[in-house]
């Protein structure tokens, strides 16, 4: 059906929420409608045929978190398994919150959201959606579009262009879309990159392929350990309760998080020795951790990868893998050319170079009749976005686990919800107060302080942020958990409807 017959067509189907993903962001926004709000008519559209997101879309060999699934898992749900979980775990883990709670007849696969069409003259989200089974655009309408998208593109990985890629006579895989059917058994491998994907992949197959080389154009930083949380351990062979030990353990890593920000902060040099030192413990005094483990930059500007028992430093000990900090010159038939001079030879050469920032899961926003430039908006505390109404966006956070950002946003649009249900308002939007007009207005986020290369190409992607921490994504997990709550839903940045009746 054309979108100007998906217009036509008379019965929208009507839901009061949409959520946009079926992700580990819109599975724990349906658990947080369906338990805090029972009764709301809602639905949780997902392209992907099935749940999962980022857990689903990876493929690529040892796939798993880098941070503590205690902290990546959600808080009503405890996580019971070693803290590094593969994406096969992470699935068990969402299947069974989908299950328990009965959530499946809530979410719709092998469903596209194209457009989004807000009208203010009917307070309405109109939506058109393309259906895989049977390529039916269909028309659904919604009251608030509760967005669970994710951040990045799914379908194709961020690769540079490199001089003489198309002499090499390999093969070239991106790890966002690995063919299932790669065999690297025995073959020469070169990763490029040094990320934790990077970090994942390199022992994951280096017992499998002949030798395989990490190659990077500058170092990263790790934290090695081991794959078990000391405290969790403890609590279960005294029996506690999974609940007692999920929320104590939890609590543990999130004030050891925080302290380590602050550091990282205050005291970078000494944070900077500590994460070598462990390092040093794996490879020991005479590799070179300089050239190759050292970064050029304070401890997490950009995010650190946990190294569960030290994986990737055992591979490079025992000699089956290698780093190599370098950059390339060009492509060759037999490999890549580095600016040294030296070839690295391989059979495959894996981009692990990351994605590409998406920040509305390539969804066609209009409201009232015009584009959404979503990079002209300023955001409110990284949730909504002035000049969009009825929408609300689970960004989670950079240093700490995105989830934790899922369970007290979702607190936050309930809230909200009930609110202007209590109230009879039907929009409420955000608007930066007379008071701030002059307000200074910078990128979503400050360069200085976090920039991975997704985030420093996609900026103007992103919405402005302004001075003041109610106008900005602070990224702090530990002051949000008591701010959000605390929010004064009549303040003066929410501006609602006429028909909100006063309180
Ligand atoms: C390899 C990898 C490892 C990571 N590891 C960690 C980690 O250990 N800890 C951590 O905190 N973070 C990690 N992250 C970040 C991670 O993406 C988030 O933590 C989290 O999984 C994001 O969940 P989400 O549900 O918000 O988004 P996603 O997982 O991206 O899911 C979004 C879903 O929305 C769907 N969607 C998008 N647009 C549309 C549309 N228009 N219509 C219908 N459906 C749509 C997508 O198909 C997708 O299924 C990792 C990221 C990657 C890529």
């Amino acid at each position: 059906m054309s979108a100007a017959a998906a217009k036509a067509s008379p019965k929208p189907e009507h839901f009061d929420v949409l959520i946009v993903g079926a992700g580990i962001s819109g599975v724990g926004a349906a658990y947080h409608l369906k338990t805090q709000m029972p009764g709301v008519k809602f639905v949780a559209l997902e392209t992907q045929e099935t749940f999962g997101g980022t857990w689903t879309t990876h493929k690529y060999p040892g796939i798993r978190s880098d941070s503590d699934l205690h902290t990546f898992g959600y808080r009503f749900k405890p996580w019971v398994g070693p803290p590094i979980a593969a994406a096969s775990e992470i699935l068990k883990y969402m299947n069974e919150v989908i299950d328990d709670n009965d959530l499946g007849k809530h979410i719709r696969f092998g469903h596209t959201i194209k457009r989004a069409e807000w009208s203010g003259k009917d307070n309405l989200w109109t939506l058109q959606v393309e259906r895989k089974s049977d390529g039916a655009m269909l028309r659904m309408t919604c009251g608030f579009l509760w967005m669970c998208q994710g951040y990045y593109r799914h379908s194709k990985g961020y690769t540079p262009e490199w001089a003489g890629m198309e002499n090499f006579k390999g093969k070239i895989v991106h790890p966002q879309t690995w063919p299932e059917d790669l065999d690297y058994k025995g073959k020469r491998m070169v990763v490029i990159g040094s990320g934790a994907t990077a970090a994942t992949l390199v022992p994951a197959v280096a017992n499998d392929t002949a030798h395989v080389t990490m190659l990077q154009r500058s170092p990263t930083y790790f934290i090695p350990g081991r794959n078990a949380i000391d405290i969790a351990e403890q609590l279960r062979a005294l029996q506690v309760d999974e609940e007692w030990i999920h929320e104590i353990t939890r609590r543990q890593i999130l004030k050891m998080q925080d302290e380590f920000t602050t550091r990282s902060r205050n005291e970078p040099e000494a944070v900077k020795a500590e994460l070598l030192a462990a390092v040093k413990l794996f490879l020991g005094e005479d590799y070179d951790i300089d050239k190759h483990f050292t970064p050029s930059y304070r401890p997490w500007r950009q995010r650190i990868a946990f190294i569960p028992d030290g994986d990737l430093f055992q591979g490079i000990a025992s000699g089956k893998a290698s780093v190599v900090t370098d950059e390339i010159e060009r492509f060759t038939e037999k490999g890549i050319l580095l600016k040294s001079g030296q070839e690295l030879e391989a059979d495959i050469i894996v981009t692990a170079t990351g994605f590409d920032l998406e920040p509305l899961g390539e969804i066609d926003f209009h409201i009232n009749g015009k584009p959404l430039k979503f990079g002209d908006t300023v955001t409110y505390r990284g949730m909504m976005f002035t000049g969009v109404p009825n929408m609300a966006w689970v960004f989670g956070y950079f240093r700490a686990s995105w989830t934790l950002r899922v369970d007290i946003v979702a607190d936050f649009i309930v809230r909200l919800l009930k609110h202007m249900k209590k109230s009879g308002a039907k929009r409420v939007e955000v608007a930066i107060p007379p008071s701030l007009k002059d307000m200074k207005l910078s990128t979503w986020i400050d360069p200085e302080d976090f920039n991975p290369g997704y985030i420093m190409r996609g900026m103007h992607l992103l919405p402005r942020r302004g001075d003041r921490r109610e106008w900005q994504h602070t990224q702090d997990y530990w002051h949000e958990k008591d701010e959000l709550p605390k929010i004064d839903l009549d303040g003066e940045e929410f501006v609602y409807d006429k028909a909100k009746v006063e309180a």
